[in-house]
């Protein structure tokens, strides 16, 4: 008997012969969550995740709910006849992938990760041996996705800082306010200047520093004070009046998609920087040969054409689900 792995309706992924979803976005009664991310959360009765995930999700996603805290590399029994062991993804912090394993053999599910290591997150690991059936995340899975080093994105991004503080304007970094942010306050560590962080995300990072990781010194965003400074928000604070009321800024967005001209709205910013946290083209085929799975399939961006380079790879390889382009990852 192989495994049966089913796309559930509004997102996520079913396994009926263990009868739990994976990254379920709808009410499921039982889900494993690989991040606090908010296309993976959904308000479930029992949730299996790392202890990072729980407390980030506590705070993004409040409710009452069954958690299963599960640390990396400890199995868990799922069901009688299967175990449950996590990985790290090295997406953001506490990302895990999960490997199921019963009589049907080794299923890994991905989550969305990355292998580059970064400076906020655990360094993803391919679990021991592999898997029979892989399910991977494939946001960035065609081949124009190369990335530069992180090292050097980071140094274009503090050499765009310095540069603005020069020019006495104030360099506004705009990123996702979970994962995307520490990563670039963590990163902006050795230049020693100054950082501001929205409120918004400095609330994700006080629970990074409560999971034990360490960061340049910061302090809240203020307007007013801004002069002099880096300051990093969560994109749609760009036409905020808090915003606007520094005349002399200069705008950056960090993302991924900085690599595609067409999909950035480079128009609302003067500079874009492709500083990811997901695993480029190279890195998603690099990923596939270590697990070295039987079938793989695909979600998430280019997931049909992934699958596909993956087939004339030699490789059985779908698309699960029906995909959007972009829409699940605009600031990945
Ligand atoms: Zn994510």
């Amino acid at each position: 008997m192989a495994w049966t792995v089913e796309s559930s309706r509004g997102g996520g992924i079913f396994l009926p012969q263990i009868g739990w979803h994976l990254d379920a976005h709808e009410r499921a009664d039982a889900s494993f969550v690989s991040h606090a991310h908010s296309d993976h959360l959904g308000r479930h009765r029992t949730v299996l995740c790392t202890g990072p995930t729980a407390r980030l999700m506590a705070a993004r996603l409040p409710g009452r709910r069954e958690t299963i805290v599960l640390p990396y590399d400890e199995s868990w029994p799922i069901t009688p006849e299967a175990r449950a062991t996590l990985y790290p993804a090295g997406h953001i912090l506490g990302s895990a992938q999960v490997l199921v394993e019963n009589a049907q053999g080794r299923l890994l599910y991905t989550g969305d990760f990355k292998l580059r290591p970064g400076l906020s997150a655990e360094p993803c690991r391919v679990p021991p041996g592999g898997a029979d059936v892989l399910i991977m995340e494939t946001t960035f899975g065609k081949p124009r996705y190369r990335f530069p080093p992180d090292e050097s994105v980071a140094a274009d991004i503090v050499d765009f800082c310095r540069r603005a503080i020069d020019e006495r304007a104030v360099p506004l970094l705009f990123c996702y306010s979970l994962g995307k942010s520490q990563e670039v306050l963590a990163r902006l560590g050795e230049s020693g200047l100054p950082i501001m962080l929205h409120a918004q995300t400095a609330r994700i990072t006080a629970v990074y520093e409560a999971c034990g990781m360490h960061f340049p010194a910061h302090r809240l965003f203020d307007p007013d004070e801004a002069a002099g400074h880096v300051v990093i928000g969560p994109p749609q604070i760009n036409r905020s009046p808090e915003v606007r009321r520094i005349r002399s800024r200069r705008t950056a967005m960090i993302s991924g998609w900085a690599l595609d001209p067409w999909t950035m709205p480079r128009h609302r910013y003067d500079a874009a920087f492709p500083l990811s946290d997901h695993a480029d083209y190279d890195d998603l085929v690099r990923f596939v040969a270590a697990v070295r799975p039987r079938l793989v399939y695909t979600v998430h961006g280019f997931a049909a054409e992934f699958a596909r380079d993956l087939r004339e790879r030699g490789i059985e390889a779908w698309a699960l689900g029906r995909e959007n382009q972009l829409d699940l990852g605009l600031f990945g």
